[in-house]
């Protein structure tokens, strides 16, 4: 289950409080500090978690809580709250266009399910009635388009390719062209993966981006990884000022640091969540409910 081991950690911390009639500053001292163990170990970024119990302990330790007929719910309302804050609060969408296509670019490091992403992103707008088209710029490993090429067929969304002859950027000017002339009202571009941070990575989708000025640049993050997904967020958003992020692989997810982290740390929002590998299993990010999910 998702963020299993952090939920059942955070429900036992408060859990003890629930039963109580009445609170002391104690009891709620001792259940934050379990609270804040808890978020430590599911690898929430250490500042993160230093602000997240100082403002749920301001809140809590308040006469209204404490002298409430329920103080126990009501810390537990506060932790629920904190929590949708730290996340974003409400979904953020895909910010469309108002004159097609919308541009989309997409980025992230190999392994952390890019193309995968790409091809669901397709599935989920043509599912909305729109006219995708995916375009394979990942020129430097070979199987990457013809990896595209096989999510799009799956999907049944056009990829638009020129093999790996042509630099990246005319592809992508090429790409913007056809979709005009076929009508295409999205446009995704899928970059290259590295498997580290390179300036050369950094240079490639900021010059794609000067050709094709995007409406969108997500990066795909892997959610297992944890503070590195966080730390690989906060250098491509300081190099090419991302527009939100897509975290996969949140169904083997179990402590939930990144998605906790990620919006604190960088201000962007988390826009979708992988939940499996099948091309449907992409989920709009409701902060809210994520919240409630771990506080079962
Ligand atoms: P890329 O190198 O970033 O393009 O990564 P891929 O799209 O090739 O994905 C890498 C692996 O992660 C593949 O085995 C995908 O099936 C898998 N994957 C991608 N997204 C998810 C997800 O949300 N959940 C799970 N369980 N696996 C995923």
């Amino acid at each position: 289950m998702v963020f299993e081991s952090l939920s059942e950690k955070l429900q036992n911390a408060l859990g003890k409080l629930k039963s109580k009639g009445k609170l002391s500053e104690k009891d709620v001292d001792v259940a934050m500090r379990e609270v804040r163990l808890a978020l430590l170990e599911a690898d929430v970024n250490f500042t993160v978690v230093k602000d997240f119990i100082k403002k749920v302990k301001e809140r809590a330790i308040g006469n209204e809580v404490m002298k409430s007929l329920t103080p126990g719910q009501q810390v537990i309302k506060i932790v629920n709250d904190e929590l949708t804050s730290l996340m974003g609060r409400t979904e953020v969408k895909i910010n469309f266009s108002s004159t097609p296509p919308t541009v989309i670019l997409m980025s992230g490091l190999q392994g952390a399910g890019k193309t995968t992403t790409t091809g669901k992103l397709a599935n989920n707008f043509k599912k909305q009635g729109k006219r995708p088209l995916l375009v394979a710029c990942d020129v430097y490993r070979p199987a990457a388009i013809k990896q595209l090429e096989v999510v799009g067929e799956r999907v049944g969304v056009p990829v638009f390719s020129m093999g790996n002859k042509h630099n990246p950027v005319d592809i992508a000017k090429a790409a913007m062209e056809h979709a005009k002339k076929h009508a295409n009202d999205v446009v995704i571009i899928d970059t290259a993966g590295r498997l580290h941070i390179d300036e050369e990575l950094m240079d490639e989708i900021e010059n794609i981006h000067k050709a094709v000025n995007p409406d969108e640049i997500l990066l795909v993050l892997d959610a297992m990884t944890g503070q590195d997904a966080v730390n690989v967020a906060k250098s491509f958003d300081e190099r090419l000022s991302i527009t939100g992020v897509i975290l996969t692989k949140l169904d083997g997810d179990a402590r939930g640091g990144a998605a906790l982290s990620i919006r604190a740390v960088t201000d962007k929002p988390i826009k979708f969540v992988g939940m499996g590998e099948k091309l449907d299993e992409l989920e709009p990010f409701h902060p809210d409910r994520m919240a409630s999910r771990i506080l079962g």
